[in-house]
């Protein structure tokens, strides 16, 4: 059975803009902080600091399998981590992204989705790769964390057309060109009839998350996924 947790930005070791569970070694922050902070991660899910992965994330639609032969030391270039093996944790950093979360009997992922990575088909592309192994929909439920709200994402009104023409359900209304791109996800998995929960919170609302639109300089939570 698998287990899902998102991260706040608190409890950690990291100072400053970073206070204090940052969890994100590309941000600025001091790497031997980082590294405590994702050794406590791993101990209060219970494994080996090993046995939980990252990626570094490119806002692209990748998929990377994390098996027998990976190492943790070695994080794959891509917007999603999937596995079939056991007793790993897969995580997903974000601040104002959609940590998405993907669960079935047999294998388990973590989706990193800002705007580039849904219009590049990053949840379709991860859904595939549970297909490829024979898992079906049904078999997947799916859970999404803290992100930036559609009240909050403004865009420009070329790229609100853009995605919107794309992906009609991140849309709501032209005048103030935010994007709801949770809203744009869950679209997608409704409509392969994936369940899936929401925490409902948005990043840039709630001081307890770092937001990159409300911050600039700030630190990462994540998503983390274990099976
Ligand atoms: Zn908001």
């Amino acid at each position: 059975m698998s287990r899902s947790l998102f991260t706040s930005r608190h409890g950690g070791f990291s100072s400053n803009e970073f206070q204090s569970l940052n969890l994100a070694s590309h941000v600025g922050d001091e790497a031997i902080v980082v590294e405590a902070n994702r050794e406590l991660l791993a101990r209060e899910l219970g494994i080996k600091r090993s046995d939980l992965f990252f990626m570094r994330q490119v806002h692209g639609s990748k998929v990377a399998e994390i098996d027998e032969s990976s190492s943790h030391l070695q994080e794959p270039e891509a917007d999603a981590l999937f596995t079939k093996r056991s007793g790993i944790a897969l995580a997903v950093l974000t601040a104002d992204c959609i940590p998405l979360l993907l669960s079935s009997p047999s294998a388990i992922a973590a989706v990193h989705i800002g705007r580039k990575g849904l219009v590049a088909g990053v949840v379709e592309a991860t859904l595939e790769r549970f297909e490829s192994y024979g898992i079906v929909p049904s078999e997947i439920s799916a859970s999404l964390g803290a992100s930036i709200c559609g009240n909050c994402y403004q865009v420009s009104l070329e790229i609100y057309r853009r995605v919107v023409n794309q992906i009609g359900k991140c849309a709501t209304d032209e005048e103030k060109r935010c994007l709801d791109l949770e809203a744009g996800v869950i679209s997608i998995l409704k409509e392969r009839g994936i369940v899936w929960s929401s925490t409902g919170q948005c990043s840039k609302h709630s001081p307890g998350y770092f937001s990159y639109r409300r911050d600039a300089k700030t630190g990462r939570q994540a998503g983390v996924i274990i099976r």
